[in-house]
């Protein structure tokens, strides 16, 4: 027997690997970088867990869904395997403790959040790291043709680098051909170390209802009562319409439970728990739920909403049947929310003059470093964090600044022994940079802050210096140490940039990358209309060619689409602009733009619109349920005339 399937049996305790994981993890441990796209629940992470135990350092995950987390590390502590995570909500000591486990090389797998990579204490720590195996759990979201694409993760290639860390596993559940062929390039794995399994699962029913939005409370009830019986997670779009369709269950004789991310997580843990024990059978759920749960008897995966994409769709329903057995996955379908999720798309989209505002900023700067606080620059130029993160990757992809590190602007201590105890622990030019130190730390309350700044000034010494001074008393438990504001720092690699031409393009292409995602929205709804197999159609999308019709799908049972039907809407003549608008222009101390107008009667708060609270007034989200593009051309027929 080979060491990988002694171990399989050994310590994991199964028989044999399931389809995919003996390739990935030979191909692994022969020492190449790799990229698994398994379905969800193929038994990716056994992919990383078992060459963890074979590796000479550490495994370190990086994770999108960190909280979600705990049953893969009781899983490996059932299975002897030391693992841990790193977060920002864990006590001091266990976070300590963790590191210290890191550095000494007691752990063999370490999970984290990659804006981790940004924390100037975690960097310093991962330097004294011996990591052999880099793991991107989600890895789709490195790109922009996938959903879900976080820009930071465009930035993990350049730790591997910048870490050392000699091989990468990439894992996802979805990876369209674009998505795959963008995750080759960036981590630059040929074909040969890609391992895809079919995406085609027999046991799943896929159904798609006609349900107009009046129908469904009775509709849903109808579908609940029928087989297969056992589990089923209800999905939604909204927190609030978790809370009331689990209401109205209730109301109907039947134990459902929400689960949001507006929730407790006490609360929600506690659901998962009865969830997973089977002591209540139906969760109506927001996405947060799901993602980290691996139950393997569930029998229906039922869509209340539409879902965000068809890889949200194909994620959401990979959660039926894991038992093999006959699941049920009925979406409740109409196009009434269609507009709604567009505007998710319409409200990322920045204007010309906004990012013309950045670019000013930046050839304004003087000398070359530029100091990012993501929510200082939001507010100043109006653009939405996420956007504005998204904006920051494409100047350095233009190659006008380029990311050197992120540093906490201020650091906050308490002290837990007093500054005369502290000093006398050294002596001579030490004894002097460390008085400096505890010269310019202003106490407070409880909290004291320290002004590295002039300490630099004062003792002439490096700030790095000084944070790791700082680390040492925290090390000692002389002070609790706390990171506070964040400031992003680039270098300006190229300032001669015509400030014009750039904003124009830098324009364009937030408006490629809206009509993706607008585009993806109705492919989605023509996936769902078209006249072909679905579970076919489903795995073409990701590159599987079935030879057959899955024969019991809605399409393949029906031999008929479903044409989802649209509540039609009053005409936008009716609402009074002037009245609704009014509270708005009297806040608003400069012109508003046709779209700014726009975004607020679409229900799509921008930083200004916070700032002027627009949430308060009656003319706000109050069209959300209509068209952009029609919204603002009533907005701008009115400012016109
Ligand atoms: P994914 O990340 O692909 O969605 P997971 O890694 O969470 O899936 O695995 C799903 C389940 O399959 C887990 O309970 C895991 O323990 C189990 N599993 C993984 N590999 C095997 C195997 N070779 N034999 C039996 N069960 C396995
Ligand atoms: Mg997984």
């Amino acid at each position: 027997m080979s060491a990988i399937q002694n171990i399989l049996k050994e310590t994991f305790g199964f028989n044999e690997f399931k389809p995919g994981q003996e390739q990935v993890i030979t191909n692994l441990v022969e020492g190449y970088s790799s990229i698994a796209i398994f379905p969800t629940g193929a038994g990716k992470s056994l992919c990383y867990q078992l060459p963890s135990l074979l590796e000479s350092g550490m495994t370190l995950v990086i994770s999108p869904l960190l909280s979600l987390m705990k049953d893969q590390l009781d899983f490996l502590k059932s299975k002897n395997i030391s693992a841990a995570k790193l977060d920002s909500g864990m006590s001091t000591d266990d976070y300590k403790n963790t590191l210290q486990a890191a550095k000494n090389g007691n752990l063999e797998i370490l999970l984290i959040a990659v804006e981790r990579f940004k924390n100037e204490r975690f960097r310093t720590q991962l330097k004294q790291m011996n990591v052999s195996l880099l793991v991107v759990d989600e890895a789709h979201c490195i790109s922009e043709w996938g959903h879900n694409f976080r820009p930071d993760y465009l930035k993990i290639p350049k730790f591997a680098k910048e870490f050392n860390i000699p091989k990468v596993l990439l894992l996802t559940a979805t990876a369209t051909t674009n998505v795959l062929a963008d995750m080759c390039k960036k981590f630059d794995i040929p074909k040969e170390s890609v391992f895809q399994t079919g995406f085609f699962r027999k046991n799943l029913f896929l159904r798609v209802h006609a349900v107009t939005q009046k129908h469904k409370d009775a509709h849903l009830l109808k579908v609940l009562s029928g087989k297969p019986h056992g589990a089923v997670i209800v999905y939604v779009t909204q927190q609030k319409t978790a809370e009331y369709v689990a209401g109205m269950l209730n109301e109907n004789g039947i134990n459902a439970k929400p689960y949001h991310a507006g929730m407790e997580s006490e609360l929600r843990d506690s659901i998962q728990n009865l969830f997973m024990s089977g002591e209540i059978n139906t969760v109506v759920a927001t996405i947060a739920f799901g993602m980290g749960i691996d139950k393997k008897d569930i029998r229906k995966v039922i869509h209340y909403d539409l879902p965000k994409s068809i890889e949200s769709y194909s994620q959401e329903i990979g959660r039926a049947g894991r038992d093999g057995q006959p699941s049920l996955c009925c979406l409740l379908g109409n196009k009434d929310s269609v507009p709604v999720l567009e505007n998710f798309a319409y409200g990322d989209t920045p204007e010309y003059s906004n990012i013309r505002q950045v670019l000013e900023l930046i050839k304004s700067t003087e000398g070359n470093l530029f100091e990012v606080h993501p929510y200082r620059l939001s507010k100043i130029s109006d653009i939405r964090l996420l956007t504005l993160k998204t904006l920051l990757v494409y100047l350095e992809l233009a190659k006008i600044i380029s990311p050197l590190y992120t540093f906490f602007e201020s650091y906050t201590l308490k002290f837990l022994t007093s500054s005369e105890d502290i000093l006398s622990n050294f002596k001579n030019e030490r004894k002097e940079f460390v008085k400096t130190i505890l010269n310019n730390c202003k106490t407070a309350r409880t909290w004291t802050t320290v002004d590295i700044e002039k300490i630099v000034i004062e003792s002439g010494s490096k700030r790095q210096r000084i944070l790791t001074a700082l680390e040492y008393f925290d090390e000692k438990s002389w002070i609790i140490l706390r990171p506070k504001t964040s400031v992003d720092v680039f270098e300006i690699t190229h300032k001669e940039f015509d400030i014009d031409s750039t904003a124009r393009e830098l324009a364009t292409l937030f408006l490629q990358k809206e009509e993706k995602d607008i585009s993806r929205i109705h492919s989605l709804i023509d996936f769902f209309e078209k006249d072909q197999c679905l579970a076919r159609n489903l795995s073409a999308y990701f590159g599987e060619n079935l030879q057959e019709n899955c024969n019991r799908c809605s399409v393949c049972l029906n031999k008929a689409p479903t044409h989802l039907p649209f509540t039609e809407l009053p005409d936008l003549k009716q609402f009074d602009y002037e009245t609704l608008v009014r509270p708005l222009l009297d806040k608003a101390d400069t012109t508003l733009s046709v779209n700014q107008i726009t975004r607020f009667f679409c229900g799509i708060a921008t930083p200004r619109l916070v700032q002027y609270k627009a949430k308060q007034m009656a003319g706000f989200s109050k069209l959300a349920a209509y068209n952009y593009k029609a919204v603002k051309e009533w907005v701008q027929s009115h400012k016109s005339s």
